[in-house]
């Protein structure tokens, strides 16, 4: 038994039935607090550990913003969940490129990823939550951070809950289950309103659905295989696929503007990965297989190029992100 499900028992014992959501909650800050997940040796793999190109894409789209606004001097580079600060790192070279060097902050919980972050772009500051962040326009990014924000599920129109069961955890019920995540909702609210009172643009990628619909999409990640969500609380990543209709919609209501959703491969191609592939291998001819590789693999619709998705939101006075039509 892990010292956190241990925790989770004895609570259930003494408090009854905890929610999905306080599940996930407990499950994650555990989990990122005490480990670093991502790469080969780790549960999973994430778009900027798989290339240099992917960082480099969201640098350029975020520079390009930046001067269609009209070279706001103020604005600052921030990331929510930036795990190894490898997206940052890429992002940044490239936007320094075009003699863009904003400070850096970094919304993150975990000390030993922040020690990693620290490590990648020196010089960052850290938050703990999207509170503090300065108010002067922002260039932002969250790849894979919405998916790890809690979610509820409804079942009936009764909350799903945990019980204890022999030798560990269970559901409470099954059925057809309707998901919902104030916590992500909130979350995107609170920028889509930084961004109309201070302006800038964000970008959200992450794997998920363009309509609201019915369904289990909780999931669990250990060792790069999917595991039982009850299983070895704290100790696999627990993620669920995001409702970017109801991303959009908790924009549009803070007054921010929203493009439409586009696939990840899709928008990296019209941001023109084809040529950062091409002068990637003309600078490295031995790089050529894995280069290739990488470019399948982040765009193509059979691995990560359909299943991620991206979607920009910006203040009313700020340009829209290129790549999204
Ligand atoms: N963006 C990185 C890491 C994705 S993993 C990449 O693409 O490689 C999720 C990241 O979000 C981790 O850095 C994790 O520590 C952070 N995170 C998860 N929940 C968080 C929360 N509630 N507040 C702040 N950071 C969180």
């Amino acid at each position: 038994m892990t010292p956190l499900e241990r925790a989770l028992r004895d609570r259930i014992l003494s408090e009854g039935p905890i929610t999905v959501e306080t599940y996930m909650d407990a499950c994650n800050s555990y989990y990122y607090a005490t480990r670093d997940p991502l790469g080969a040796s780790g549960d999973f793999t994430t778009a900027p550990e798989i290339s240099q190109m992917f960082g480099e894409l969201v640098g350029a789209c975020l520079a390009d913003c930046w001067v269609r606004a009209g070279n706001s001097g103020d604005a600052v580079y921030v990331e929510l969940g930036p795990g190894r600060g490898s997206l940052a790192a890429d992002a940044l070279r490239v936007m320094s490129s075009v003699g863009l060097d904003p400070p850096v902050h970094f919304v993150e919980t975990s000390p030993v990823l922040r020690a990693a972050q620290g490590e990648a772009v020196p010089g960052a500051s850290w938050h703990h939550d999207l509170s503090t962040l300065p108010e002067v326009p922002l260039l932002l990014v969250a790849n894979e951070f919405l998916d790890a924000l809690p979610i509820r599920q409804i079942v009936d129109g009764a909350e799903r809950r945990i019980v204890t069961a022999a030798g560990g955890l269970a559901f409470d019920r099954d059925g057809e289950i309707v998901e919902v995540s104030p916590a992500r909702d909130e979350a995107v609210r609170t920028l889509a309103e930084r961004l109309v009172e201070n302006d800038g643009v964000a970008l959200f990628i992450d794997y998920g659905h363009e309509r609201s619909s019915l369904g289990d999409t909780l999931q669990a990640v250990r060792g790069h295989q999917y595991a039982p969500v009850l299983d070895r609380p704290g100790e696999q990543d627990l993620t669920a696929h995001v409702d970017f209709e109801a991303v959009a919609k908790a924009a549009t209501s803070a007054g921010a503007s929203v493009t439409p959703l586009v696939a990840q491969g899709e928008w990296l191609e019209r941001l023109g990965i084809a040529a950062r592939a091409a002068a990637l291998v003309r600078a490295h001819p031995e790089r050529a297989e894995e280069v290739d590789a990488a470019r399948r693999r982040l765009c193509d619709p059979a691995q990560m190029g359909a299943l991620f998705k991206v979607i920009g939101v910006h203040s009313p006075g700020w340009p829209a992100p290129a790549g999204f039509r």
